[in-house]
C-alpha cells in the first residue's frame, strides 16, 4: 500500500519538524483513500500544537482540533477526511516507537513519522497499524520517495 504525499507538503512538514526541534512536531493529514485499497492520497495537512507535557519525547494532538477539522471537511469537502497524522522524532529515526504502538487508537489512521537529528530531517517513513507486525505497524510506500539525508551520506 502507498501513501501519496505531494513534495510541497512534505517540504512544509520538514520545515515544521526542524523548527519544532528539539520538541516533537505533530499534525493531521487530510486526504482520501486510493481506489482498490491501494493506499491513500494526502491533499493537505494541518500542523497542530503538541499538547503533551513532555514534548521532547512525546506528542499529543489536540483532540478538539481533530474533531473540528473532521467536522469542517464533512461540511465543505465531503470527499476528504482526516486520514492520519504526522509527528517527528527528535534525535530518532522515523520508525514507530513502543510509545507510538501503545498510542494506536483508530487502526484506520495512517502514521507519518519524521526522524530529525540536530534540527535536520534525516528520514520520513509512513506506516499503518497492523497487529500482526512485530512493531505493531506495517510500512507504507511513500510516493514520491522522500530524500533521506542518510542516503545522501552513503551515496
Ligand atoms: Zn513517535
Amino acid at each position: 500500500m502507498e501513501l501519496h504525499l505531494p513534495t510541497a507538503l512534505h517540504e512544509a512538514m520538514r520545515q515544521a519538524a526542524e523548527q519544532a526541534y528539539p520538541h516533537e512536531m505533530c499534525g493531521l493529514l487530510v486526504g482520501a483513500a486510493l481506489p482498490d485499497g491501494g493506499g491513500w492520497q494526502v491533499t493537505a495537512w494541518h500542523q497542530t500544537a503538541n499538547l503533551h507535557p513532555s514534548p521532547h519525547r512525546h506528542f499529543l494532538i489536540d483532540p478538539s482540533a481533530h474533531l473540528a477539522l473532521r467536522r469542517r471537511l464533512r461540511q465543505e469537502q465531503p470527499a476528504l477526511t482526516v486520514i492520519g497524522h504526522v509527528h517527528s522524532h527528535p534525535n530518532g529515526r522515523a520508525m514507530p516507537s513502543p510509545t507510538d504502538r501503545a498510542l494506536i487508537g483508530d487502526p484506520a489512521l495512517v502514521w507519518l513519522v519524521l526522524g530529525v537529528r540536530d534540527a535536520r530531517l534525516v528520514d520520513s517513513l509512513a506506516w499503518r497499524p497492523d497487529p500482526t507486525e512485530r512493531r505493531g505497524f506495517a510500512p507504507l510506500t511513500l510516493c514520491p520517495p522522500t530524500i533521506s539525508r542518510e542516503d545522501e551520506k552513503t551515496s
